[in-house]
């Protein structure tokens, strides 16, 4: 059996040419070497597998080399890069700073510097990690490494720049190496297989490359990992999910179409999925999060180089960006933040992941995009009927891979410059591609939640099961004709009544969203109402907040009886404690108040009521005081015998 050498050192590049996402390093120091401007010591900072060591020792070789290249490269030939390649110079030291880090190590280091190299120009001394040194190590190398005779060189690597002392910094040429770009990995990784013969799917590769996290090494290490898995020597995207243990992308791709639907049923359905896969809530939430923010960050081609992805993730994001409204966008991140930061504190961590996702379907009632032309990128008629499109290839292919061939034949993915202006054609065109022609659909169980969830009926729902209905039908028929999309015959200033279907129904409003909703939405007049209808909704509020927070001290304040005058609401509380909550709820129920009886104009104060502090009797003095005010003639007696109280 021959022997197995992982991938990382296998192809650990041999020359500057070579080294991966590092050019401006490779060139730095290529035209030092080239103008014989080298610095006697240099720093390589940097995260870890990203190519420190391996520049380390390229420089090295190059700089012995007997006879460079014209381009300032190693020859690889010559008696010296002969040596090197087989491990075997002498005129290179390495120390693992890591675990020789006692003053001990570095006089010893300091004692090899002292002789001249035997052959070749340089000796050269790679301190890895050398933020382990110990202070006093480290004291003990500062006269070395500032005035090192002429043939020493000291090259530095270390991730933690930041502990490195200042007088060391000062002393060395420092280099910063980059995390290296995922679709340099990928390509690198390609180019490996090639060379190994081995089969590797392009989204098998990207993956690896994401995960890895600009990590050249891990990035190998994952890939050796993959390769001992293979069986039949294919890599595969379903296998390197599962060996990896990677939520694939399209799960964040599918929840937030169907989010955008406002399909909870199904949202909830997938999120079991992915929890019963083994994969821990608190990642899925922040994943979801950070899925959210690459959308966001596509909304705009000034930022869309900030989306750290491969070719084609990258396009599957610009696709959904463009179907994701803004405003949808938005409150998903705000109230991903705060489902975040509290899920460490929730009791049923599953419970709360998933009154997440409620109030995440809820959205599409709340801010209700389609009658909202304004937003920078309207996700308007054309984008719900791409959603519900979306919506429905994903029922007939339920299997990953399937749809992803679907994505991969949309003739024109969008341009950055698409997504800032889409046309209402190109926004049309993924949807025809993207609803199959033969397969029988039906989207009943979707539109039958959206009917159940406001009872009243609203225009909205009634729209998007018409268009379920219209892409359905098409789908059923053999002639792809271009499906009528029927605009939504409500006006868009009804918009805001929106939010009173959602008290009755199933899905109680929560008053965060609700705020959001208030800060989006213009203004409007306002509108009168009654002491009843106050109270009512005040005890609606309560309810809620039951639910949520489950605190006597807040029920207590928000149960007591209030006055209204005009429109401001007056409260009197018995203590400074209940007044802090109510300051507390004060947004919220303002809000909620405000955006229930439509009325900007309600205000609410609070006054406590003193109580009466009855005066005790400590000391003598007050004992005395209290008996001389029954009987004043005790001040006299005190007087005549000339006597002090305390005594
Ligand atoms: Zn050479």
């Amino acid at each position: 059996m021959e022997n197995f050498v992982v991938s990382a050192r296998k192809y650990r590049p041999a020359t500057f040419d070579t080294v991966v996402g590092q050019e401006h390093i490779t060139t730095t120091l290529k035209n030092a070497i080239k103008t014989n401007h080298l610095a006697s010591a240099f720093l390589f900072c940097g995260p870890r597998g990203v190519g420190k060591t391996t520049c380390a020792r390229i420089l090295a070789k190059t700089i012995n080399c007997q006879n460079l290249t014209a381009e300032g490269e190693a020859c690889d030939t010559c008696e010296s890069c002969v040596s090197f390649n087989q491990n075997a110079s002498f005129n290179i030291h390495e120390l693992d700073a890591a675990s020789n880090n006692s003053v001990e190590d570095i006089r010893n280091l300091i004692d090899q510097v002292r002789y001249p190299p035997q052959s070749g120009k340089y000796k050269i001394y790679i301190i890895d990690e050398v933020h382990m040194l110990s202070s006093a190590a480290f004291n003990a190398f500062l006269k070395t490494l500032e005035e090192p005779p002429s043939y020493a060189i000291f090259i530095l690597a270390t991730t933690e720049k930041h502990k490195i002392l200042p007088t060391i910094l000062s002393r060395c040429q420092i280099f910063d190496f980059n995390r290296i770009q995922p679709q340099h990995i990928a390509n690198h990784l390609a180019g490996i297989a090639e060379k190994e013969g081995i089969t590797a799917e392009t989204e098998a590769l990207d993956l690896i490359a994401q995960k890895a996290d600009g990590g050249l090494r891990d990035a190998l290490s994952m890939f050796d990992l993959n390769v001992t898995f293979a069986a039949d020597r294919i890599i595969r995207y379903k296998e390197v999910l599962d060996n990896l243990h990677i939520l694939d992308y399209d799960y964040y791709f599918k929840l937030t179409d169907l989010l955008l639907a406002g399909n909870l049923p199904q949202s909830l359905l997938t999120v079991d999925e992915i929890l019963r896969k083994g994969f821990d809530g608190h990642q899925f939430v922040v994943g979801l999060c950070r899925h959210f923010r690459d959308l966001l960050v596509c909304k705009d081609a000034a930022t869309v180089q900030l989306l750290q992805v491969t070719e084609n993730v990258r396009r599957q994001y610009l696709d959904q960006a463009v179907r994701a409204p803004m405003s949808f966008l938005l409150s998903a991140l705000s109230i991903g933040g705060q489902c975040d930061m509290n899920y460490k504190q929730a009791k049923d961590q599953r419970l709360h992941t998933e009154l997440w996702l409620m109030k995440l379907a809820n959205l599409r009632n709340l801010l209700n995009w389609d009658a909202l032309p304004d937003f920078p990128i309207n996700g308007s008629r054309n984008g719900e009927f791409n959603a519900t499109g979306q919506l429905i290839a994903d029922k007939v292919g339920p299997e990953v891979a399937e749809k992803k061939n679907v994505e991969r034949t949309l003739p024109n993915p969008p341009s950055p410059d698409a997504v800032l202006k889409p046309e209402p054609d190109e926004l049309a065109r993924p949807a025809e591609n993207l609803v199959p022609e033969t397969h029988p659909v039906t989207s009943e169980p979707v539109n039958g939640y959206r009917a159940a969830t406001s009872p009243n009926g609203s225009a909205t729902n009634g729209t998007a099961y018409q268009n379920g209905h219209a892409t359905a039908a098409n789908g059923v028929a053999t002639a792809p004709a271009k499906p009528q999309i029927v605009p939504p015959s409500r006006p868009a200033s009804s918009r805001l009544r929106s939010t009173v279907p959602l008290t009755t129904g199933p899905v109680q409003p929560l008053a965060d969203t609700i705020t959001e909703v208030i800060t989006t939405a213009q203004s409007r007049p306002d509108q009168p109402f009654t002491f009843e209808e106050l109270q009512d909704t005040w005890m609606t509020f309560s309810r809620n907040r039951l639910k949520q927070v489950d605190s006597a001290t807040e029920q207590l304040v928000l149960n007591r009886d209030f006055v209204l005058d005009g429109t401001t609401i007056r409260l009197t509380l018995d203590n400074t404690l209940q007044a802090g909550y109510l300051t507390d709820l004060k947004p919220d129920l303002l809000g909620y108040l405000r955006s229930e009886l439509q009325n900007s104009q309600i205000q609410l104060e609070h006054t406590v009521t003193l109580q009466e502090v009855k005066k005790m009797i400590y000391s003598s003095q007050d004992k005395f005081n209290f008996l001389a005010e029954k009987n004043p003639a005790l001040h006299e007696l005190r007087k005549v015998l000339n006597l002090e109280v305390d005594y």
